[in-house]
């Protein structure tokens, strides 16, 4: 199957889901997740219309996004993986949400670098609702507390939680635990779901689905 085949594919079975879940329809934004892929791996994707793409890696992104984002307006590059504080800057530059914002530490430093190069993020807290040790995230219990204090001590707009449920679990439970801790913490937008589970994260009420082998193949 062709990458436009399967990109239609993925688009169709979120349109699904929506109904089923009885969510208007255009309500839950696709993040292509491209990483491992190469530029010219992920142009089909683009003349296909997709536009909006999840990076794990800072550094690998370097070296595709900005050629693609220079060839084509409109492109909304989101981090997805974990970022370290001597990074920050880079990622500002080149990213336009961040989802993985996850301590004190990263906070301080992206806010820093949002105004040191003037420029607004949108930015998500990955939360760990699995609390698995190798994983990264804030603990569901802490969520509520440093949403808080990213917006009231270091002036960032939090607009949403991000959540990679473990491997090996039922994703459900997860899913329902993150839209309930964005509730408590007032934010409106739930990064969850991928290739094996996303319509079910529909269902439980993401806002946005990151798919990626789904999209581009195994890697
Ligand atoms: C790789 C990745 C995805 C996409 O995973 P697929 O199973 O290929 O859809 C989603 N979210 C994060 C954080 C990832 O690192």
């Amino acid at each position: 199957m062709e990458l436009q085949e399967r990109l239609n594919e993925v688009r169709s079975h979120i349109e699904a889901a929506e109904r089923q879940a009885g969510r208007a329809a255009g309500s839950v934004q696709l993040v292509a997740v491209s990483k491992t892929f190469n530029a010219d791996q992920i142009r089909p994707a683009i003349s296909a219309g997709q536009r909006v793409f999840g990076e794990n890696r800072v550094q690998e992104s370097q070296g595709k996004w900005p050629e693609l984002k220079a060839e084509t307006a409109g492109i909304e590059l989101h981090l997805i993986g974990p970022l370290q504080s001597n990074k920050a800057d880079d990622a500002v530059a080149l990213f336009d949400v961040i989802e993985t914002i996850d301590r004190e530490k990263i906070a301080r430093a992206v806010a820093d670098e949002m105004k040191r190069q003037g420029k607004a993020m949108r930015l998500y807290v990955q939360v760990n609702t699995g609390l698995e040790p190798q994983k990264a995230g804030i603990a569901p219990d802490d969520t509520a507390a440093f949403v808080e204090l990213c917006r009231k001590e270091l002036g960032l707009s939090i607009e949403g939680l991000m959540c990679i449920p473990p491997a090996e679990e039922n994703p459900g439970p997860h899913f329902a635990l993150l839209a309930k801790l964005a509730r408590e913490a007032g934010v409106e937008k739930l990064s969850m779901g991928m290739s094996s589970d996303y319509e079910t994260a529909i269902a439980f009420g993401a806002t946005s689905v990151r798919v990626g082998s789904a999209i581009f193949g195994a890697r």
